[in-house]
């Protein structure tokens, strides 16, 4: 079949593509090729009785399908240039934020109206912050929880199906350069296009690296953060989380300079595991409807590291990790903050006799002998700082689950309108290692569609 526009990946980034075209092209052929699930038959399997653990299922339904790895997130809407990619060196300040505010106006239309705009402006934590030697982002928060998320999603969806192609359960397996346009090749079968939108995430990162070999289009990658998931009873942080939901706190440590952040902050939320391509990491939620919250909050602290010459293989360092762990624990390993400072591992009666009840089945065990001493000497002087801010964060019974691997995808080479090194061919959302948010990817999906509708 030939398209006008083939998009591959339906995350936010696809989507919103998707949309953005229809609003001004709706002439266009075009069609969304996607790898996971249709939205509805998004179904991870553990329930924490029957399945207990990762079974690493042949698609991950919390990475893959309609709504990308963001279907079943927080759905938290950070709209600001501070952090969550780097969209605005390539398109401008202003224009991201505008598109971010675009997006959060879609979202709020297709069934996000009445939620929570949190922000940082004005907010006394700043001071309380830098008193501490720590160090508050600025943003603004929609946060959508991970029910409305899943709600705009299928509205979206609804909107866009019969206006565009969709084909799920349809992995692309490379892309090919036409002498006009490209060719897209799945397992049977091929389409062509003329213009052609990669938008494969982070799941894709490994199909990304090879595509961008195959057609020669240069990338470069030298980043990874590696932490844990800290989960604490809800109200040691909320007097932060009421009034920021999302505090992002960023810490240097003494001993190494080495910037340790918190990281996706779910108030009265869950810790979950989730796969990345065979390796079982953490991660957290939580939902806006109150029969749903827990008494918990989670989030994570990360500590970034970059590498330098002849290292290269900064995903490949995280994986090994994460590996490590995985190879000791059978997957996510939790651990109490006391025992880890005690020099002794975590036992299921340890767990089981602390006053927090984990929200993730985890295996027990001693996370200092999987996380280099430089990451986990971050991680504690991050906790023992944050104690400061809110305290009871240093708490003998906090958990820590291990690993948090935030994997960067290495950047690949695009112009300010996101196309490639060839004509037509554009590379968004966190497959293009620009973005690694909800909101960045969605706004790099609006660009690129109006660049191609021409307005
Ligand atoms: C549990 C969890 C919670 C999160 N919470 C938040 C949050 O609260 N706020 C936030 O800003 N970010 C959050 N994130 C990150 C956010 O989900 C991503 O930044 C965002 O989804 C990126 O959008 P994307 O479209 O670039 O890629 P993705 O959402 O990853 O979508 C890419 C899609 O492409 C498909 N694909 C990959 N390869 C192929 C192929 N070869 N052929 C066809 N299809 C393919 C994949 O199946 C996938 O569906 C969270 C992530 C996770 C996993």
């Amino acid at each position: 079949m030939k398209y006008d526009v083939i998009i591959i990946g339906a995350g936010p980034g696809g989507i919103f593509a998707a949309y953005e075209l229809m609003e001004h092209r709706p002439e266009l052929k075009v069609a969304v090729f996607e790898a996971g699930h249709p939205l509805e038959k998004r179904h991870c399997p553990i329930d924490g009785e029957k399945v207990k653990s990762c079974i690493s299922c042949k698609s991950c339904s919390i990475m893959s399908g309609f709504g990308g790895a963001g279907a079943f997130s927080d759905g938290k809407y950070n709209i600001t240039n501070d952090f969550g990619g780097t969209l605005h060196e390539y398109i401008g300040k202003k224009r991201a934020m505008e598109l971010m505010h675009y997006v959060d106006g879609i979202n709020l239309a297709f069934g996000g109206e009445g939620t929570k705009l949190y922000t940082t402006a004005g907010t006394k934590f700043k001071t309380i912050c830098i008193q501490n030697d720590l160090h508050l982002l600025d943003a603004s928060v929609r946060h959508l929880g991970t029910d409305i998320n899943y709600i705009v999603l299928q509205n979206l969806y609804n909107h866009l199906k019969d206006k565009v192609e969709f084909f799920f359960d349809t992995p692309v397996e490379t892309v090919k350069r036409l002498e006009e346009g490209y060719e897209v090749v799945l397992k049977n079968e091929t389409h062509t296009c003329d213009k052609c939108i990669v938008s494969v995430g982070r799941i894709g990162s490994k199909w990304m690296e090879r595509v961008c070999k195959e057609l020669e289009i240069p990338t470069k990658s030298n980043r990874v953060d590696i932490g844990v998931r800290v989960e604490l009873p809800a109200q040691v942080f909320n007097h932060l989380t009421d009034e920021l939901y999302e505090s992002k706190i960023v810490y240097r440590t003494e001993k190494y300079g080495d910037r340790v952040r918190t990281f996706c902050m779910n108030p009265k939320g869950a810790v979950v595991s989730e796969n990345t391509n065979g390796i079982i990491t953490v991660n957290g939620h939580s939902y806006e409807d109150p029969a749903k919250q827990t008494e918990n909050t989670n989030f994570a602290l990360l500590v970034a590291k970059h590498f330098s010459e002849p290292f290269k293989d900064s995903n490949g360092y995280g994986e090994s990790i994460a590996r490590l762990s995985n190879m000791l624990g059978g997957g996510v390993i939790v651990q109490r903050f006391g025992d880890l400072i005690r020099g002794r591992r975590s036992t299921p009666s340890r767990i089981e006799e602390s006053f927090i009840t984990p929200t993730l089945s985890a295996t027990p065990g001693d996370l200092s002998l999987v996380l280099p001493k430089r990451i986990l000497d971050g991680i504690i002087d991050m906790i023992y700082a944050l104690d400061k801010v809110a305290p009871g964060t240093a708490n003998e019974d906090t958990l820590l689950y291990g690993v948090e691997v935030k994997f960067y995808n290495m950047e690949v080479e695009v112009d300010e309108n996101l196309q490639s090194i060839y004509k037509d061919l554009y590379i968004i959302g966190d497959g293009s290692g620009i973005t690694h948010s909800l909101s960045h990817a969605s706004a790099s999906g609006v660009h690129v569609a109006r660049k191609i509708a021409g307005v």
